[in-house]
């Protein structure tokens, strides 16, 4: 009951809206849906290290996005934009992961590991963890206007290059993308359109 009863909590991140009825019958421990929901959890758990970074972003007036990258199950880096700190276009918060993350592991490929990104990549970063060999992308909410992990075109899974991620999106939408409406609604505020 209670495996069964957490996985109905997070039906929306992995659509799992039918478990109810697959916990109809006698048995209510099925180690399918603990094995389901423990895996949840931890994407759940990484993307709230991603949100921290994002709002530390917030709180230094960056574009609020923040990235973690996972090896083997822990986190071996983790960053949040610094545009306008470093006045540097490049330094997104999944660059200057992977860079992190390479240091970490002392190579120039980080095989065998996940992303977790609060928006979905742009070009420059998506193009970055194809490069990087990253195994796997999870990110919060799309970017309609720069995404290029399914949005205005995908570079992770695009058939030309030679390495494709294994991709999945919606992780905590709604808190990922409200940071980010909270600081372009401050942004306007701040300076109005004539
Ligand atoms: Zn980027």
């Amino acid at each position: 009951m209670l495996y069964t009863n957490r996985i109905i909590s997070f039906a929306p991140i992995a659509q799992l809206d039918r478990a109810p009825a697959y916990g109809a019958g006698c048995c209510w421990f099925d180690p399918s849906w603990a094995h389901i929901n423990i895996v949840i959890n931890r994407h759940i758990l990484f993307m709230q290290e991603a949100l921290k970074e994002a709002r530390e972003a917030f709180s230094e007036d960056e574009v609020p996005v923040g990235a973690v990258i996972v090896y083997q199950g822990k986190i071996i880096a983790r960053a949040h934009n610094q545009v306008e700190r470093l006045k540097d276009p490049t330094a997104h918060a999944e660059m200057l992961a992977v860079t992190s993350a390479a240091n970490f592991l002392k190579t120039k490929w980080l095989k065998g590991t996940s992303a977790y990104v609060t928006i979905e990549p742009c070009s420059m970063c998506a193009g970055a963890l194809v490069l990087a060999r990253v195994k796997e992308l999870y990110f919060g909410a799309k970017d309609p206007k720069t995404g290029a992990c399914g949005s205005i075109t995908n570079i992770v899974k695009h058939k030309k290059l030679n390495h494709r991620l294994k991709v999945k999106s919606g992780i905590l939408k709604q808190e990922c993308s409200a940071l980010l409406s909270e600081f372009f609604k401050k942004k306007r505020v701040r300076f109005p359109r004539p």
